[in-house]
């Protein structure tokens, strides 16, 4: 006999709590937030810096092995994109008075970009290409949230 649940909606949202295995890659990212530390990992062939870590790397097709080639980045970053929304990143029926900044920050000394908040600016002071910085958590825990946003430098 199955075990499977079916959840149906018919309206309404549906809050579905649960907890996953994030893998060993994102796992020492996340070990490392918690102490206030960034951490990347490095193609051997290409040399691409990835944040978070990966454990393949999509350009080379290879895998990138988990006791090598990681790298410790500065918390600091610049902003490639960005987008201003009214509504809430988890939750689309709430739209808040005040609109919510999301940019795509590059770490410095990385190849890709992480999203998150920008905080304290008006969405007339964001500019693309702007230095960013992060803004830690009192008391981080590692996970994501450990970074509450980015602030401007
Ligand atoms: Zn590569």
């Amino acid at each position: 006999m199955s075990e499977d649940k079916v959840i149906v909606a018919n309206k309404g949202m549906v809050r579905a709590d649960f907890n996953f295995w994030v893998g060993r890659y994102l796992d020492k990212f996340l070990d490392n937030l918690e102490n206030k530390k960034l951490v990347g990992n490095k193609c051997p062939k290409c040399g691409d810096v990835f944040v978070p870590p990966r454990k393949i790397c999509g350009k080379c097709n290879i895998t990138i092995p988990i006791d090598q080639n990681w790298v410790d980045l500065p918390d600091t970053g610049i902003l490639k994109n960005y987008t201003i929304t009214p509504y809430r990143v988890n939750d689309r029926t709430d739209r808040k008075a005040k609109d919510l900044l999301l940019g795509m920050i590059q770490i410095d000394g990385s190849n890709t970009a992480i999203v998150y908040k920008l905080l304290n600016l008006k969405p007339e002071e964001i500019k693309t290409g702007m230095k960013v910085k992060i803004e830690w958590a009192e008391k981080p825990k590692g996970d994501p949230s450990d970074i509450k946003g980015f602030v401007k430098i």
